[in-house]
């Protein structure tokens, strides 16, 4: 057997393979080099979905005669400058894709730089490079590559239909365009414009003077790529460790406008974007209270930190990290996202006021002639849609980890299972004279009860309708986990202790959070080298706890994450689940002073605005929104 050194061709057909797995592959290592090179304007125009042909126009620095000869070699960048593989400051550094993708496909340069006469061009076809001609182009870089992997036949079988390597090229296009505002971007796919994102200048924070010139160029241009309605209901992230040199800012939905799937979660580290789990998990634990387990919030978070902090070498497209130290950032992206969820507990999302005049504005009525609902009922029209009431996740919990736990109601005594045991409120409410009144508070005067369902208060420009279901069951939540944080979680002990046996390794790591978990309700002991005693667990969870199956879930958790996490959101969902069941039910009759009693504790109870499914638990329309529906304005 003889062993010969592969030809130069070859060893890059074998590198695009890694590198270059699709037409989205290409255009992104192409946009990136654009990005690098400085361009303000960069132009990405498809043929069939990127198969036939794919061509990335920009203004930036370009090449001369030299650089454009030494770019289509392999490993050769003028990134990196010296051979330190930890301060990447720049998007590539590989010196691969330009190689790779010559290697594969017919692919055609133009560039020129500032300094230089006239441009240069370069045309390579399977490997196989031309002369460098001079070319009349003006400054920047003009990449076309044609018949992508007609060198490479095998691969070309695998590429999908025309129009799923449109979306997925779209999807790198708007990844990389979120991350920077300040360079425009146009996608264009067989000849129609696709995409066309203006530059965002930077603000100038003074010479702001219509009402768009406000918003964040940040913000402005997540809006473009993840919706108009993103813009309206996000929050603004950011916080910084100075010491560390860590920075994370962005923009996160509030909690009452959220999606089915987690795909509108964006991360960019160091202005790259990449996909990593540790986001997924950050934003789940963040808003687990909040929100329902099935719905997901919206959100492009930016983490800034030195280079040294993170490998971005892991993975051939560079789509995924590594930190030095991962639960320090998870530990930082989580709180900055419950302080902003803190900070914006009291308000609703736009969303909720908008669908309701949707709902009940003339001209959105789709009355179909079968439909005998008035449109006043009809449901909330667009995308967000509040969710229907359901308690399947936190049952799902209690079913597996507690199957014989029942729900008493007064299992939380003294919390209040009724208005009954609100603080009562003096004199000041009664049926003659709350006019008086009424400016004084946010959440307004209640005047009626419909239904027995809703409550409706009139405020000092408009009216609230509260569902007194909802936001009875956020107060008694609220006052449940107050009373876990004030007095810890109750425990209580098993009659006999449960003995689980567990791998040794698997032992030291839970032994590792031996006092989170205590606090949290579960003593658990090393019982000899491949056991666990349980001894104490939740008062929540009753006697008969399933100890394997919580046991089961906690590894999975600390083995994902490190952290216990699972077990607090667990918990909170159980107290979730307790709270509906103390809370006063739709469909009691309440007087003017409990309504009153009501709209008082939420006005004091943070996340009021919501219940713990991600309901809003009111809604309000302003005296204007009543006019336009009216007519009387426009
Ligand atoms: P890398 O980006 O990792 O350096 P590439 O193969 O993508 O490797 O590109 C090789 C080199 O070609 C880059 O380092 C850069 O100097 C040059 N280059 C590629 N694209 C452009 C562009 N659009 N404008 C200017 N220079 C470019
Ligand atoms: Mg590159």
């Amino acid at each position: 057997m003889r062993i010969r050194h592969l030809p130069e061709t070859l060893i890059n057909q074998i590198a695009a393979g890694e590198v270059i797995e699709r037409p989205a592959a290409a255009v992104k290592e192409l946009v990136e080099n654009s990005i690098d090179a400085g361009a303000t304007r960069i132009d990405v125009a498809l043929e069939q979905g990127g198969k036939t042909g794919l061509i990335i126009d920009d203004d930036g620095i370009g090449m001369n005669r030299e650089e454009l000869s030494a770019a289509l070699d392999r490993h050769a960048t003028s990134k990196l400058l010296d051979d330190d593989l930890t301060h990447i400051s720049s998007l590539g550094f590989r010196g691969e894709a330009l190689p790779s993708i010559a290697a594969v496909a017919r692919m055609d340069i133009q560039t020129k730089t500032e300094d230089d006469q006239h441009g240069w061009e370069i045309t390579v076809e399977g490997g196989q490079r031309s002369d460098i001609k001079p070319s009349a182009r003006q400054k920047g870089t003009r990449i076309a590559v044609r018949d992508l992997f007609y060198a490479t036949p095998a691969r070309l079988k695998f590429l999908k239909t025309e129009r799923s390597e449109y979306l997925a090229v779209k999807e790198v296009l708007l990844r990389l365009a979120m991350a920077y505002p300040d360079i425009a971007f146009t996608l264009s796919h067989n000849g129609a414009t696709k995409l066309s994102f203006a530059r965002q200048a930077a603000r100038l924070d003074d010479s702001a003077s219509s009402e768009s010139d406000k918003i964040d160029p940040k913000l402005k241009r997540l809006a473009e790529a993840m919706g108009k309605d993103f813009q309206n209901n996000a929050m603004p992230i950011d916080v910084a460790r100075e010491e560390e040199g860590i920075r994370l800012s962005g923009f996160a939905s509030l909690p009452t406008y959220h999606k089915g799937n987690a795909l509108s979660q964006y991360l960019f580290v160091n202005g790259r974007p990449v996909r990593d789990r540790l986001i997924l998990g950050c934003i789940r634990a963040a808003y687990s209270d909040v929100l329902h387990r099935d719905r997901h919030p919206l959100a492009a978070l930016f983490l800034d930190l030195p280079p040294e902090d993170v490998d971005i070498n892991v993975h051939p497209a560079k789509t995924e990290v590594r930190f030095r130290n991962a639960q320090r950032i998870r530990g930082l992206i989580i709180t900055a996202l419950q302080h902003a969820i803190h900070a914006h507990s009291r308000t609703a999302s736009t969303t909720v006021a908008q669908d309701t005049l949707r709902a009940f504005k003339p001209e959105q009525q789709s009355y179909n002639s079968g439909s005998s609902f008035p449109p006043a009922f009809s449901s909330f029209g667009g995308g967000h849609r509040p969710q229907p009431i359901s308690h399947g996740a936190a049952q799902a919990v209690l079913d597996q980890w507690a199957p014989q736990a029942r729900f008493e109601e007064n299992a939380f005594a003294p919390l209040p299972s009724s208005t009954q045991d609100m603080p009562p409120i003096t004199g000041a409410y009664h049926d003659q004279q709350p006019e008086q009144e009424e400016t004084h508070y946010r959440l307004g005067t209640a005047r009626a009860q419909l239904h027995e369902t809703y409550i409706v208060s009139q405020t000092q420009d408009g009216l609230i309708l509260v569902d007194q279901h909802a936001a009875h069951e956020r107060l008694v939540y609220e006052k449940i986990k107050a009373q876990m944080a004030a007095e810890g979680v109750k425990r209580q002990s098993l009659l006999i202790p449960e003995i689980i046996e567990m791998d040794s390794d698997d032992i030291d790591r839970l032994m590792d959070q031996q006092s989170a978990l205590e606090d949290m309700g579960l003593v658990i002991d090393r019982f000899g080298p491949d056991a666990v005693a349980f001894r104490e667990v939740p008062a929540l969870l009753g006697r008969k706890v399933n100890a394997s199956q919580i046991l089961r879930d906690l590894m999975d958790e600390l083995n994902d994450l490190d952290s216990t996490d699972s077990l607090k959101e667990r918990l909170f969902a159980v107290c979730s689940t307790m709270a509906c069941h103390g809370s006063i039910r739709a469909g009691r009759r309440l007087n003017l002073e409990e309504m009153n009693s009501l709209l008082r504790q939420m006005e004091d109870t943070p996340f009021s605005g919501q219940c713990n499914h991600g309901r809003p638990t009111y809604v309000s329309l302003s005296l204007a929104d009543i006019e336009k529906l009216f007519g009387r304005r426009e």
